[in-house]
Parts: C-alpha cells; sequence; structure tokens
C-alpha cells in the first residue's frame, strides 16, 4: 500500500472511533486493528506492528480513566505519538536525527555511499542545492571512476543545480580524485563538500574496502547512506550491511513517492537506529525533504506539515514577507491562502505540496493530479473575485453578509459550496498558524483534531 492509502486508510479507522458514541474496548479494538491491518499491508514488519498495537493498549487502558478525560483525544494523541515512535529513527546515543549541523566559513565533508541505483548522484545534488539555497557554499566531487559516465551524470545534474563541481576523465584512482577534490573546495573555503562514490564493483569487497579507503582520505563529518525506499523491509538488512563497512551516521531514503511502500523501509530503517535525515521525493532537483518524526507522521495522516511547508517556501525565493509576518504573529487571511496556493501551483507537482497544507489533501482527495491542479485553479478564481477588504479579512466577513459568497460563486464562474470549502480551508489553516505562529508555539498535538 503506498503513503497516501495508509494515511487515509489510518484516517479512516480514527474517524470511525470519532463518530461512535461511546469509545470503549471494542471501539478501541475494532480501530486498532484496522490501523495494524493497514501498516502491515504497507509493509511494516510484523513485530513493531504488534509493538505499536501493545503499547497503545497500554497508553489508553480505558478502564483505569479518569470520568473527565476526553477519550477519543486520548486515542487520537497516543495513536499519533505510537506512529511517530514507529517511524523514529533517533540512534542508540539519543543523537537527533539533525546532529549533523555544518557551520559557515568551516570546511564540513559529507561522503555519499549507497548501492548504484538508489538515488546516490541525484540525492547528492538535492543535498547541495539544498543547503546552497540556505546560503552555504557547497561543492560537488564525483568519486566514482568505476562507472563510465559518473562524472557526466553528476557534472550534468550539479550543472542544473548551478553547483561547483570536481571530476576528472583521467583518474582513475577514486581515492585520488576525492582527495584532490575535497583539497580543492577546502582551500577554496568551501562550506560544505559533497563526495559522491561507487554504488558498484566487480566484487562486493572491493566496493567496501573502496569506501574506507576514500572516507580515510577525506576525513568526512558525516556519511550518508543512500537507500531506496522501494526495496521495502529489505532497507533493514542492506542498511546492517553497510553499517558493518562504513560507519554511516545518516540515511536518505529516496524514492518515497509513487508507489513506494514508504512505511516498511521507515520503519525498517528506524529499528536500525540509524536516522533518517531527509527522504527522496522525485526526480526534480527540489524533491527532497527534512526527515522528523512528527512532520511525517502529520503530513501522512493529512494534517499538513506547516512548518515543512513555510521551511520550504522560506528557500524558494518567492516573495512571501506579508505571509511570513501573518505567520509569525499567528495570522493568517484570505489574502494569505491565495498567495500560498499561487506559490504552490509555481513549485512543482500539487500532489506533493498539496500535502503539506492542513486537510488539503483530503479535499484534493484520490483526484491525481490533472484534477487537482483544476481544482486548485478554481478555488484561485474565487479568491480573485473577491474585494481587497474580503481578502485581508479572517472570513468572518462572509459569515456575517452570506451574500457576499453569491456574489464571489457568480463572479468566479463556481458554486457556493466551492466559495465555502475555500473559506473553510483558509479557517483550517488560520488555527494551524495561530498554533504554530507567534511567539509561543503550543504543543503540537494541539493540531490533532478528526
Ligand atoms: P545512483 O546510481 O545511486 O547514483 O543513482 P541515481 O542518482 O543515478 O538515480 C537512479 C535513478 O533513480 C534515476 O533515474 C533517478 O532519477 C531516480 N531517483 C533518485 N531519487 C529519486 C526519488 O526520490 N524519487 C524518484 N522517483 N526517483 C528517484
Amino acid at each position: 500500500m503506498v503513503l497516501a492509502d495508509l494515511g487515509r486508510r489510518i484516517n479512516a479507522a480514527m474517524a470511525d472511533l470519532t463518530r461512535s458514541n461511546v469509545v470503549d474496548e471494542k471501539v478501541l479494538d475494532s480501530m486498532l486493528k484496522e490501523i495494524c491491518m493497514a501498516l502491515l499491508e504497507s509493509d511494516v514488519n510484523v513485530k513493531l506492528v504488534s509493538t505499536l498495537r501493545a503499547n497503545i493498549k497500554k497508553k489508553i487502558n480505558l478502564k483505569d480513566q479518569a470520568p473527565g478525560v476526553n477519550r477519543r483525544r486520548l486515542v487520537q494523541k497516543t495513536v499519533f505519538d505510537e506512529l511517530c515512535a514507529l517511524v523514529d529513527c533517533q540512534s542508540e546515543d539519543g543523537d537527533s536525527a539533525s546532529a549533523f549541523k555544518p557551520k559557515k566559513g568551516r570546511s564540513s565533508v559529507i561522503m555519499f555511499v549507497g548501492l548504484q541505483g538508489a538515488g546516490k548522484t541525484t540525492s547528492c545534488t538535492k543535498l547541495a542545492l539544498w543547503y546552497q539555497r540556505r546560503g552555504f557554499k557547497v561543492g560537488l566531487v564525483c568519486a566514482d571512476t568505476f562507472r563510465a559516465g559518473a562524472f557526466d551524470q553528476l557534472k550534468q545534474n550539479a550543472t542544473k543545480a548551478k553547483v561547483p563541481y570536481y571530476g576528472s576523465y583521467t583518474e582513475t584512482d577514486p581515492v585520488a580524485v576525492a582527495a584532490a577534490g575535497v583539497a580543492r573546495f577546502k582551500s577554496e573555503k568551501f562550506d560544505i563538500i559533497i563526495v559522491d562514490t561507487s554504488g558498484r564493483h566487480r566484487q562486493e569487497e572491493e566496493l567496501f574496502a573502496e569506501m574506507v579507503q576514500i572516507s580515510k582520505a577525506v576525513k568526512p563529518d558525516q556519511t550518508i547512506m543512500v537507500l531506496d525506499a522501494t526495496i521495502g523491509q529489505a532497507a533493514e538488512s542492506q542498511s546492517k550491511a553497510f553499517k558493518e563497512s562504513s560507519d554511516f551516521g545518516a540515511i536518505i531514503l529516496t524514492k518515497m513517492d509513487g508507489h513506494a511502500k514508504g512505511g516498511g523501509a521507515i520503519s525498517a530503517v528506524a529499528a536500525t537506529r540509524t536516522p533518517i535525515v531527509f527522504i527522496g521525493t522525485g526526480e526534480h532537483i527540489h524533491d527532497l525533504e527534512p526527515f522528523t518524526p512528527t512532520q511525517f507522521i502529520s503530513k501522512l495522516l493529512g494534517m499538513g506539515d506547516i512548518k515543512g511547508l513555510v521551511d520550504h517556501v522560506k528557500h524558494m525565493n518567492l516573495d512571501q514577507k506579508e505571509t511570513m509576518k501573518h505567520i509569525e504573529q499567528g495570522i493568517f487571511t484570505i489574502r494569505d491562502l491565495r498567495d500560498q496556493m499561487s506559490n504552490i501551483m509555481k513549485m512543482g507537482p500539487l500532489s506533493k505540496m498539496a500535502g503539506m497544507i492542513p486537510g488539503m489533501s483530503q479535499l484534493m482527495g484520490e483526484v491525481g493530479e490533472e484534477e487537482s491542479g483544476k481544482r486548485l485553479k478554481r478555488m484561485m478564481y474565487i479568491m480573485d473575485s473577491m474585494t481587497e477588504k474580503e481578502l485581508d479579512s479572517d472570513g468572518k466577513i462572509f459569515v456575517s453578509e452570506p451574500t457576499r459568497m453569491t456574489r464571489v460563486a457568480k463572479g468566479s464562474g463556481t458554486s457556493v459550496r466551492e466559495v465555502e470549502e475555500v473559506l473553510s480551508q483558509q479557517r483550517t489553516m488560520a488555527r494551524m498558524v495561530k498554533q504554530v505562529g507567534g511567539k509561543k508555539p503550543r504543543p503540537k498535538m494541539k493540531r490533532l483534531r478528526a
């Protein structure tokens, strides 16, 4: 089962619980059964699923709950927490996924390892661009001298991303190329130097031996293993095998878009206690997202990922000043919604961006990219038909004067129901922004509302 379906199944199970009159053992069990089935069908390990189930049962313990406790809220919060725990990849010594913190003005070396085809070269460029957009001076080094064409591929990607690169057509020793590239970028005071290595050899031992040698030569501050998420639970054994020879500290899980049973891969990696730092969500150079369990689960369950969206938008160099100011103040007007949507339409695959907006993925439903695009456009027409005053409002003006809705619907060639949908979307966003924005961020769980 692909991730979007998993999210929908879990949501549906929780919605059943919300609809039932009483929340008792029977209702809880049936919800848990459905959630566990969905997780298993997404390829999550049986043992992990049964642990999740046991943990939820233990934490909720309906019999011992005081009468005033909101059972629904408790169940939702517990399910959310346990899903986060399931994909939480904190290392054994408690390092968070983002333990590696490069500093400007000091050269940090990141070395990439992983099997050929996993998405190493693509992810190197994506990561380089990610850091570059955050103001770091980044260079890419191609230390794959085994595969003909490897340097050309990196060169092509790097040129597209406008990232400086280093490689050689004549040098056959990958250790020498890696060392020379790192030395060159260090002497030019680059902040981050990313070294791409080979993913294939005549023999596996040679590949691992080469990794060790390159690592000794470039002394990486962080080694990242790139893993293809489509291999599902096999991610665990593959990462373990690599770990034995190259002591990587982090993982990038690629191909989390499309039909990947991503849930399986993430939980398998989580079991190895190695933090996933990023996930690759497409072939485009912007398709890289930092991985944090809470944000990932929020998005999975259609609760959106405002933090991710704000971060993403911030680094797309789009005109965001007003909205950012508003978000900081905990405000979100209809105009903000319109600006966000118009940015989203510029930013790439809609279905992906929509997932970051609370409630939007449900609104888009299963209609696919084309239909989603059409719906977004209609929402834009609606907002374009509003007056300046309406756009800058929090939407209540439409409640006190409903004729405004009829006027907007007519003007935009849509229906009143669609106008209502836009307003409801803005209200959801405003609620979320109120919670994440402002000086005092509220606990994340307040976002959980079925
Ligand atoms: P390498 O051999 O490990 O360097 O792998 P490449 O970077 O050449 O990637 C192999 C293939 O996977 C290419 O066709 C990439 O476009 C594709 N790829 C890499 N990352 C992703 C991803 O996150 N999503 C999708 N859909 N494809 C990806």
